[in-house]
């Protein structure tokens, strides 16, 4: 991976969201970069704005301790206190994370005021943390309403294909699959709360009800508390929007899924909600027999 980054300075670096994500359980996210050297050709962050290989655009936030300080000795005041989701739009342990140490230093200041994390990756990078995350996990104070959580960090893995060639070929620079499971098994190991999110899930290649059962026992074999299945959404028509690559991925791969595709995604940027309805039957039906939860409280 190329050590360039643009350095950028930001005014703020905690969002409060206005709805928390039944799956992520998100008050707030952090990220501590811009864009994502993991380049995955289904990433919704995708667009002009990055260009088609984001590494060569990544920007680390680097003012992010005092940002984040203050931001959060103001919620903390009010005692606003709210799961953290590190991150939602890029990876939080990317390569130059090792460098310098962005993610560890928001953990360290999210520890200090004792706010919730919940860590959304696919790198065995994060398990350098883990001694922040305990921390973080026995002393973080829950809103009310998830205080029956009694946890205060969980750490998710996103897949969306076990099959490592496929992967190769969506998530570039990313880890492989296998990967991400044996490092979900080491915080498993470590006492964490841990699960999968197999999202995107592909239609017509990894949303089968076999491949979907192999998911799920691969994420129950490696320690999942619960696993998320999810499907794909495909936006924009510029050259280095999603779905202009995810269209060039299936040209290259499974040409003949074209005219499915163009069928199911003919009316927006994600399947109709039939198709979204049994993709969760059937990722249900396959959780009950595996005993894994479908969220993190259930
Ligand atoms: S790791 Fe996440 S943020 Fe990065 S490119 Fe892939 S989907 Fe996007």
């Amino acid at each position: 991976m190329s050590e360039m980054v643009n350095e950028i300075q930001v005014k703020s670096v905690l969002n409060k969201h206005k709805r928390r994500d039944d799956w992520f359980l998100d008050d707030y996210s952090v990220n501590p970069y811009e864009g994502c050297a993991f380049n995955c050709i289904y990433c919704y962050i995708r667009g002009s704005k990055y260009g088609e290989n984001m590494e060569r655009t990544l920007s680390a936030k680097v003012n992010l301790p005092e940002v984040l300080r203050r931001q959060l000795s103001l919620r903390a005041r009010r005692r606003e206190y709210g799961i953290i989701c590190i991150a939602t739009s890029t990876e939080p342990y990317m390569p130059i994370e090792e460098k310098l140490g962005l993610t560890r230093k928001a953990l360290e200041i999210i520890l200090g005021y004792r706010f919730p994390v919940h860590i959304v990756t696919k790198s065995k990078l994060v398990l350098r943390d883990l001694d922040i995350l305990k921390k973080i996990d026995e002393t973080a104070i829950l809103p009310d309403d998830l205080k029956k959580l009694n946890r205060g960090a969980m750490i998710t893995f996103s897949i969306s294909t076990l099959d490592e060639k496929l992967a190769r070929a969506l998530e570039p620079g990313a880890p492989a699959p296998m990967e991400r499971l044996e490092t979900m098994m080491r915080c498993k190991e470590e006492g964490f709360l841990t699960g999968v999110c197999y999202a995107p899930t592909l239609p017509f290649i990894s949303d089968t009800e076999e491949e979907i059962d192999r998911m799920i026992k691969a994420a129950k074999d490696y320690g999942a508390d619960y696993a998320f299945v999810g499907t794909l959404t495909l936006f924009g028509d510029g050259p280095a929007d999603c779905k202009t690559l995810y269209y060039r991925f299936l040209e290259r791969h499974f040409p003949n899924l074209i005219p499915k595709y163009r069928s199911l995604f003919r009316a927006s940027f994600k399947p109709p909600k039939e198709y979204e309805d049994k993709l969760e039957e059937r990722a249900t039906k396959i959780r009950d027999k595996y005993n894994v939860r479908y969220r993190i409280i259930s």
